[in-house]
């Protein structure tokens, strides 16, 4: 028999699964809002079912976790809409986003804000976050234990927002939602699969900065995301 913690999981995945399915514009079944809201309130305990991301930046507090604290001057937790459908996931924080406490402000930060242009979107319409919350000294890549330390509030993150969609931004963002290896110029170019979320792998901004020719192949990938995203008309 299923224990009390399979049955609340359960409920929650289905609970997750009909939101995003409403959201996406889907109908044929009962997802009606007096549907979804008395669906939520089943089993699970108030605080995973009411998180927001309001608590989650309450519950990371002033982080002492890793040793990146020690270097960081601010956290850099996420910014744009709670309710978005589409959430950007970079790497960590560079030296702008440090001082000015937001993800992606820097020069890969105003090509990111292009692209989301580009695709009929502005940064409070999605969310945008990174692996890790604090700046990397001198910009190395985040190390495995600061990412396993740091990597649940992103997922309580998504949790909370409930997105259709995640792009993630380079190899570091693709390899670790992924929990794969792959280089992301193999990972690139498809959907996959982050639990029940679709999440498209692509170049990171800061690397099409270095190699402008790749531009082609992200705005190829914007292309498959732009077929599926539910655009309000
Ligand atoms: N690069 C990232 O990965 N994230 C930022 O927020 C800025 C630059």
């Amino acid at each position: 028999m299923a224990s009390r913690s399979q049955i609340i999981e359960s409920i929650d995945a289905l609970s997750h699964c009909l939101q995003r399915l409403s959201r996406s514009g889907l109908r044929g079944f009962d997802c009606l809002p007096d549907s979804l809201a008395k669906l939520a309130t089943w089993g699970s305990t108030p605080h995973r079912r009411f998180e927001t991301l309001t608590d989650i930046r309450m519950a990371l507090g002033d982080c002492q976790r890793c040793q990146l604290a020690r270097h960081r001057r601010n956290i850099v937790f996420g910014c744009g809409s709670p309710t978005a459908k589409l959430v950007f996931v970079g790497e960590g924080p560079g030296f702008d986003e440090d001082r000015q406490a937001e993800p992606f402000v820097g020069p890969a930060g105003q090509l990111l804000t292009k692209i989301i242009g580009a695709i009929n979107l502005t940064r409070d319409q999605v969310y945008i976050s990174n692996i890790v919350k604090c700046r990397p000294p001198n910009n190395r890549n985040p190390r495995p234990d600061e990412i396993q330390t740091c990597f649940p509030f992103l997922k309580r993150q998504f949790d909370a927002i409930q997105p259709l969609f995640i792009c993630a931004l380079g190899s570091i963002a693709a390899q670790t939602l992924l929990n794969t290896p792959e280089p992301i110029s193999k990972l690139r170019g498809r959907f996959c699969d982050y639990r029940g979320i679709r999440l498209l792998p692509t170049y990171h901004p800061a690397y099409l900065l270095r190699n402008g020719e790749k531009k082609r192949e992200v705005w190829e990938d914007m292309k498959m995301l732009m077929k599926e995203y539910p655009y309000e008309t």
